[in-house]
């Protein structure tokens, strides 16, 4: 194989789907993706719940997630393959007063950000799911513009729309090195060969540590396991009741289909040091940690109602990259020109792709990017970091994932 693209996106997840996509509405379609499994979205990406949560602790991540919803609004009207976003709205709901506190604060950003939201009564909510128990809630903040979505047919959609525009894939083929001059990357080399290029884009997912090194960046991507169940289905649950939010619970729920899927945030989460398996590597399996799940079922019991004790169908299980700082890492390095970032999803990198797109782009062509792109550039980390500290700190992320002012 002996070619040429201006970028090179490296990884076929939701994120460099994202990624092309955003470039190829940018104007910029001389892109190849390039992913070592068979098929797009088979790691990470397949397991995702795709909740789309916009409500967040400051306007830039709002905004941010807004403009991924705009994007599936977008692509759900007009593109011939659906991402099949199904915009149910959400109810978060809070259990004690510090967590009512909060809500009026997120509700402020919201409105501050533009994002329609309304504090709701017990019996509204309960209009929505009617055999929830919802008398554990002191306050319901409603997002009308949330929803979900099925991660696999965002990617196709991406795909889609991103090869209308000339963007090229090609699954089974996995990067191997880079080529460089003067520093430059120059290009991207393969086990097929090199391919000559001005921007090579890490979209690697839990292996976007090691993508780094082969550039000569140390970077503080470290995979933390996350994991939801899905129950046998009931009579009564339908795909479009709204997703909910337990954050004292440290719960997230939807329906699927007419089965209950049920996740959390564990308090001791489980990592993987990144140095201590290779490129090449496979990522280790994750056996079903039923004590946890189990507890997730147990926190949501004073809500469940008819669905206590449901019986389990399935377990989605991966390994979502975390950053110590909980922020994404998007741009190029200056280090390093033309090795561009876009990894540390912090377990919302389907919701956030098509925003993450945007920064990449803004973050490469705009004059001046705005002072939040700007701090998720991967150059925050060149001074370099301690790693324990840096997986504690990531698995800390996962921890708190719903404490207050995350
Ligand atoms: C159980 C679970 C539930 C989740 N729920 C949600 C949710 O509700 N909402 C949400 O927004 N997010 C959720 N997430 C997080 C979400 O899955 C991730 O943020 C997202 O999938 C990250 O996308 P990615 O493209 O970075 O990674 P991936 O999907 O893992 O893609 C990276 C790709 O890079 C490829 N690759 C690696 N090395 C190479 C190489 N050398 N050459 C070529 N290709 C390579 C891999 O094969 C892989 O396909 C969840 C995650 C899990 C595990």
């Amino acid at each position: 194989m002996s070619d040429r693209a201006r970028f090179v996106v490296i990884g076929g997840g939701a994120i460099g789907c994202g990624v092309a996509f955003q470039l190829a509405e940018a104007g910029i379609t001389d892109v190849l993706m390039l992913e070592k499994e068979s098929t797009l979205c088979a790691v990470t990406s397949a397991q995702a719940a795709g909740l789309v949560g916009q409500v967040r602790s400051s306007v830039e991540r709002t905004r941010l997630a807004m403009w991924s919803v705009a994007t599936f609004s977008r692509l759900e009207r007009e593109s011939e393959v659906k991402p099949g976003w199904r915009q149910t709205g959400s109810l978060r709901i809070a259990q004690t007063p510090e967590r009512v506190r909060e809500f009026h604060h997120l509700a402020d950003i919201a409105r501050r950000s533009g994002l329609e939201v309304t504090l709701l009564d017990r019996e509204a909510a309960a209009g929505m799911w009617p055999e929830l128990d919802f008398r554990p809630a002191r306050a319901i903040l409603w997002c009308p513009s949330d929803g979900y979505l099925q991660p696999a047919d965002l990617v196709a959609a991406y795909r889609h729309e991103a090869s209308r525009r000339g963007v090229r894939f090609r699954t089974g083929v996995g990067v191997t090195g880079f080529r460089e001059e003067k520093g430059r990357i120059t290009g991207v080399e393969t086990e097929g060969g090199t391919i000559a290029c001005e921007y090579a884009v890490n979209a690697a997912g839990a292996h976007g540590y090691h993508i780094a090194r082969l550039a000569g960046l140390e970077l503080p991507v470290v995979p933390v396991r996350h994991h939801y169940l899905v129950t046998t289905p009931t009579d009564w649950l339908r795909p479009d009741m709204p997703v909910l939010r337990l954050p004292d619970a440290t719960l997230y729920a939807r329906a699927e289909m007419r089965a209950l899927l049920l996740g959390g945030w564990e308090p001791r989460a489980l990592s993987l040091d990144p140095r201590g398996f290779g490129l090449a590597d496979p990522l280790p399996p994750i056996e079903e940690d039923w004590p946890v799940l189990a507890n997730f079922m147990e926190q949501f019991r004073p809500f469940a109602g008819s669905l206590a004790d449901r019986p389990v169908r399935r377990v989605f299980t991966g390994w979502p990259t975390f950053t110590p700082d909980g922020r994404f890492v998007i741009g190029e390095s200056s280090r390093v020109p033309g090795f561009v970032c876009a990894v540390g999803c912090n377990a919302h990198g389907v919701s956030g792709s098509a925003g993450i797109g945007r920064h990449l782009v803004e973050s490469l062509f705009e004059k001046e990017p705005s002072p939040y792109v700007k701090s998720l550039s991967p150059d925050r980390f060149a001074r370099g970091f301690d790693w324990p500290e840096a997986e504690r700190a990531a698995r800390r992320v996962l921890e708190t994932y719903y404490a207050i002012g995350h």
